[in-house]
């Protein structure tokens, strides 16, 4: 029996780096996996690698009729919705004298409008059976506010605060859905790499001295912990998962 078994579970920004973790990790422990991405290739090879029924789909998160037809498919198909990964997200470059407002709202639109559309609209799903988790993908940004990505972090903060907004609302509400926030340090992805200038590299298993980037299973692992009945306890947090960048003096 799958820590996750007999769940369906919508990830987005599935196609690569932490998302695609974290469909590997659930589809592993049972989940019916819908894959979502901008880009439907990249989702479409995730979902064909990690099998257990995993349907791919494109989600641009940033769009409403988009995240209504996406769930309007997955009440078709399965019925139900157990699991949400607001994972999509973006980096820019950029302190607050060099951000443009475009830019703002373009790194907004997804990762704050993205995670309020997606928790509004799986709700509804999650309501109409046995409530649901939901986890928002934030960052070390959301409490440090780092300073050369600054519509990120404001962005992150969002998703933090709308997280603990949500996990209240549902237990005001007598709804049996949780709704957690993740903040993970430097993950070795493709988007830490374009944000750092530099080729990938392997990180290796083991205890991390500080410094050094974690793995997308680190991530994918919490995630899936915070999936299952196991942390049914654990409601509005805000996991940091950045081997204690966060806390050294
Ligand atoms: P990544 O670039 O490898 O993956 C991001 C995915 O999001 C891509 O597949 C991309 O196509 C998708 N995406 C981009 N815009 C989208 C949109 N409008 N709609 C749907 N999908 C879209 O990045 P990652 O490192 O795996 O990041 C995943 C999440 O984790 C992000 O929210 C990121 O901010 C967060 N995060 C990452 C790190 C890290 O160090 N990698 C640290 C903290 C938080």
């Amino acid at each position: 029996m799958g820590r996750v078994e007999g769940k369906v579970a919508l990830v987005t920004g599935g196609g690569s780096g932490l998302g695609a973790a974290d469909c590997e990790a659930l589809a592993r422990e049972g989940a019916t996996v819908v894959v979502t991405d901008v880009k439907l290739e990249p989702a479409l090879a995730v979902a064909d690698r990690i099998g257990n029924g995993a349907l791919a789909m494109a989600l641009d998160v940033s769009d409403e009729a988009q995240w209504i037809a996406v769930m309007q498919e997955i009440e078709a198909r399965f019925g139900r919705l157990d699991v949400l990964v607001n994972n999509a997200g973006v980096v820019l470059n950029a302190d607050v004298e060099d951000t443009t407002l475009e830019q703002y709202r373009w790194v907004n639109a997804i990762m704050s409008d993205g995670v309020f559309l997606g928790c509004k609209h799986a709700i509804p799903l999650m309501n109409r059976n046995d409530g649901g988790s939901i986890i928002n993908m934030s960052s070390t940004g959301a409490l440090l506010g780092y300073p050369i990505f600054f519509a990120y972090s404001a962005a992150k903060g969002a998703v933090r605060a709308m997280t603990k907004s949500i996990a209240v609302m549902c237990q005001e509400k007598g709804y049996k859905i949780r709704c957690n926030s993740v903040h993970p340090g430097a993950i070795e992805t493709p988007m830490v790499q374009t944000a750092e200038g530099r080729a990938p590299q392997e990180v290796a298993e083991g205890v991390l001295p500080p410094g050094t980037p974690g793995h997308p299973k680190d991530v994918a692992a919490l995630v899936l912990f915070l999936a299952s009945d196991e942390s049914r306890f654990i409601n509005g947090a805000e996991m940091v998962i950045d081997n204690g960048v966060t806390i050294r003096p």
